[in-house]
């Protein structure tokens, strides 16, 4: 049995092999004894609530206590470190990583940015091998081994001649978050080669069992298991190319599609060994016009820089990058649109009064957003005197501002709440 010891409850690991109750893997618990189980799926009379849900006292029977040996993953993550220590290490970081001449060009040719934005901007690549060697460099700058723990990202893995720090995450462009004092609190990654996913629809089911070398055309390929009807294949999908099925009569019966998951990652380590999770808070990302960042000094707000009694809101950190470049205005990147409460305090320090809220113009069309937007409204109403403004333009010049500003134009401004 797998276990990982759990912070929030001392002498209780969570289960993350199968539940021994349940027959689930992770959410369920077992004690220090291995006698009682706290299943979270199949209900006793026994039971208590807890902030994860309702959970179930199972009493194991010594003779049927499970015969698999029982392996406790060192999986013992730590706070999160205050922010002025992140950026310690963060900019540590930065003098030990490079820039890869294709993520270079991803920047130079996709997303238009000149070689000064990118060199000023401290956009990095996060390699795929060696990582413990950048891990080693990095606590050679600063004072010891301990400045690593509680830092998102990294962790600690245990080699063949004993423990040692390395490096979380997926390959592909790392993007630094600062705080209004130019402090580095968090990364994201654009990953190069996001999860392959499975589409579905109709009676189909399936599953990614192996991921396989990519195309002659470089498509992504995977074997899969799929059940039609009580039959069960295994197939080859390729990236993007949908199987679509009908009947004779023209019925859809069902659809698969292997896709390409979600592009950008939080640079975490909370599951990993003497690592720790980027949440409590989440950063958010503040960006200034590129020409201001070599005078910005750490530990400041940047008023005497630039005018910050008017801020732009969008999604994202290069989106923040790149309005506060076509805007020359300074720009708050949110990790959500919903994620609208975690820049209170900053925009009040900063003397915000008047904020621009710059969403995608696909994403202020539906419902949800409707409606996160009303509640962002009344949020601001409720705790500032700040006005709000939302930025507007038709969906064919741009998705993203970033997308709007290179086509050469700029949005309508229309007031929301004054
Ligand atoms: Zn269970």
């Amino acid at each position: 049995m797998k276990l990982r010891r759990l912070r929030s409850q001392p002498g209780w690991y969570e289960i993350m092999s199968h539940c021994p109750i349940c027959g689930h893997k992770g959410w369920c618990a077992i004690d220090h004894e291995q006698s009682t189980v706290h299943c979270m799926r199949v209900p006793s009379d026994d039971y208590f609530d807890s902030h994860m849900g309702r959970q179930y006292r199972h009493y194991l029977d010594p003779d049927k206590v499970p015969k698999t040996k029982i392996e406790v993953l060192l999986v013992d993550s730590v706070d999160k470190k205050p922010d002025y220590h992140l950026n310690r290490v963060y900019r540590a970081l930065i003098q030990e990583l490079s820039l890869s001449s294709f993520h270079a060009d991803h920047l130079r040719n996709t997303r238009k940015l000149t070689d000064d934005v990118i060199g000023v901007r401290q956009y990095r690549t996060m390699p795929g091998p060696d990582r413990y060697k950048i891990a080693k460099s990095v606590i050679h700058r600063l004072n010891d081994q301990s400045d690593l723990l509680g830092v998102p990202g990294f962790f600690v893995k245990e080699g063949r001649y004993g423990p040692y720090w390395t490096m979380a995450g997926a390959s592909g462009i790392m993007f630094p978050f600062r705080s209004i004092t130019n402090e580095i609190t968090g990364w994201q990654i654009r990953v190069d080669d996001p999860p392959l996913e499975l589409s579905i629809e109709g009676v189909i089911k399936g599953e990614i069992l192996q991921e396989l070398e990519r195309n002659e055309l470089g498509k992504r390929r995977a074997l899969c298991k799929v059940v039609i009807q009580d039959k069960t294949l295994e197939v080859i999908l390729t990236e993007k190319d949908k199987k679509l099925c009908y009947s004779k009569s023209n019925q859809f019966i069902f659809s698969i599609e292997l896709k390409q998951g979600q592009r950008y990652w939080w640079w975490s380590s909370g599951s990993k060994n003497n690592g720790a999770s980027i949440g409590g808070p989440i950063p958010y990302h503040f960006a200034l016009p590129s020409p201001c960042l070599p005078y910005w000094k750490v530990g400041e707000t940047p008023e005497t820089l630039i005018d910050c009694s008017e801020v732009w809101v969008t999604e994202g950190p290069l989106k923040a990058d790149k309005g506060a470049d076509a805007m020359l205005k300074p720009f708050i990147g949110l990790p959500g649109a919903g994620a609208y409460s975690l820049i209170l305090e900053p925009l009040k320090q900063l003397g915000c009064k008047h904020v621009v809220l710059a969403f995608d113009a696909d994403v202020v069309t539906t419902p949800e957003v409707e409606r996160t937007l009303g509640l962002c409204a009344e949020f601001f109403a409720e705790n500032t005197d700040m006005s709000l403004s939302l930025a507007m333009w038709d969906i064919s010049q741009g998705k993203g501002i970033d997308d709007l500003t290179d086509n050469g134009l700029i949005p309508q401004v229309s007031l929301m709440l004054e």
